[in-house]
């Protein structure tokens, strides 16, 4: 009874000056068990602000699209997965999940087609497929807007900056990003996920195994899905990355959430000064909830100086922030590929053996991100003792998969290898 209340106040809200036919994309929420659960009205808060920009034209490159979304049922505690997305396995196991939800809560993500610090992910194997996002963004002031952005990859939308303030803009959302600029992107966010009627409804039509490695079936939709948006993806590339910068501060920079774009170029418009500012913003437990980005900006940035692979290597041996840790540990592996730190290289090579769980697969990422010859043969032995086919093999092979990669693209190549978010 709850739902029905809930899901018709939200087609009040919808139908109030709108033109007919909204549809409302009703949306279940799960939060991962060890990750610490919102309130309801968080969710439903933030549906309201995706709902208004999506069902509202505020001119100069928006659509009404006539959708909306707003939370379907009670909250979900599951515990398939892992709250630290950091492969491939373990975001299939988040939203492929049996009696998954739609919208998927965690700590962090660490994956999201290519490895790095993210705060969504809506990965378009089929339409309409579960996307997840992390708690901090759930609490950012443009929850609902990040929300509709992921929820808008799954269903097929592409990264937009061709014009200023899209919901789809790959370095947003900030709460102005509230349009939607074609009519062909509406009709993506109107499509049906085939749970409309309350009762008996199937969220998605895909069945996955938790524990299992993708299927290949899927696999291959992904990839059909990529080729298909690459051309879109390289028109894309050519908007100006200097204008997303050139009247942003660093601290400006590094107060904001990174929803799904590594920023990979910032070492073309910051430098050595930038990263001071960020080492003190990193020592300020008040930030914390943009110590990730903050993290990631310094790994993009750095020169590889041993004060500022200290700021990392310390953070890691003392913050007692699991999510966190990743972010530090890829970012030195960035350090590593960029300016061939012996010192940060030795750390992951030791840590990754760490009983911190946190601290041994962050260092695994960082050893893939590093695209270093040395990190790559430590990660070929480990693999190739590891007998058993599991959870830790795969985040060795996925790593491995990485440091090749980058060896052969470069950091820069490995972001922007024709993929769109
Ligand atoms: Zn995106």
């Amino acid at each position: 009874m709850r739902t029905h209340l809930a899901i018709s106040a939200a087609v009040c809200i919808l139908s109030s000056g709108a033109q007919a036919q909204v549809t409302l994309q009703a949306v279940t929420v799960g939060t991962h068990s060890q990750t610490t659960p919102l309130a309801d009205s968080v969710y439903d808060t933030a549906f309201t602000q995706a709902s208004s920009a999506l069902n509202n034209d505020v001119g100069s490159n928006d659509v009404d699209c006539n959708v909306g979304m707003a939370r379907y049922g009670a909250q979900v505690t599951y515990t398939e997965g892992d709250d630290n997305i950091s492969d491939d396995v373990e975001y299939y196991d988040t939203t492929f999940r049996n009696n998954g939800t739609f919208m998927n809560v965690v700590d962090s993500i660490n994956w999201c087609e290519v490895t790095g610090s993210a705060g969504g992910c809506g990965y378009p194997i089929n339409g309409g497929t579960p996307f997840v996002i992390t708690r901090a963004w759930a609490l950012d002031p443009a929850n609902g807007l990040a929300f509709a952005h992921e929820f808008g990859h799954v269903l097929g939308n592409t990264h937009d900056d061709d014009q200023p303030l899209q919901i789809m803009d790959p370095d947003g959302p900030t709460t102005s990003h509230t349009k939607v600029r074609t009519s062909t992107r509406c009709a993506m966010f109107r499509e049906d996920i085939g749970c409309w009627n309350p009762g008996g409804c199937s969220l998605y039509a895909l069945s996955f195994t938790a524990g299992e490695p993708p299927q290949r079936e899927s696999q291959q939709r992904v990839d059909q899905f990529w080729e298909a948006s690459s051309t879109a993806s390289a028109q894309d590339k050519q908007s100006t990355h200097a204008s997303r910068y050139a009247d942003l501060s660093i601290e400006e920079l590094g107060s904001r959430l990174i929803l799904d774009r590594i920023p990979v170029e910032v070492d073309e418009y910051y430098g050595q000064k930038d990263v001071e500012v960020l080492k003190q913003m990193l020592a300020d437990p008040a930030r914390i909830t943009y110590h990730n980005t903050i993290l990631t900006l310094i790994g993009l940035i750095s020169d590889g100086n041993a004060g500022d692979v200290h700021a990392l290597t310390d953070y890691i041996m003392f913050t007692q922030n699991s999510a966190q840790k990743y972010a530090a540990a890829m970012a030195l592996g960035y350090i590593v590929n960029r300016a061939n730190s012996a010192e940060a290289l030795a750390f992951l090579l030791t840590q990754r053996h760490s009983s911190d769980r946190a601290v041994a697969r962050g260092s695994i990422l960082g050893l893939g991100l590093s695209g270093n010859i040395r990190a790559r043969a430590e990660l070929e032995d480990a693999v190739s003792v590891t007998v058993v086919q599991d959870r830790g093999r795969n985040i060795l092979n996925h790593a491995l998969t990485d440091n090749l990669l980058i060896e052969e693209l470069g950091l820069k190549g490995y972001y922007q290898r024709g993929r769109t978010r």
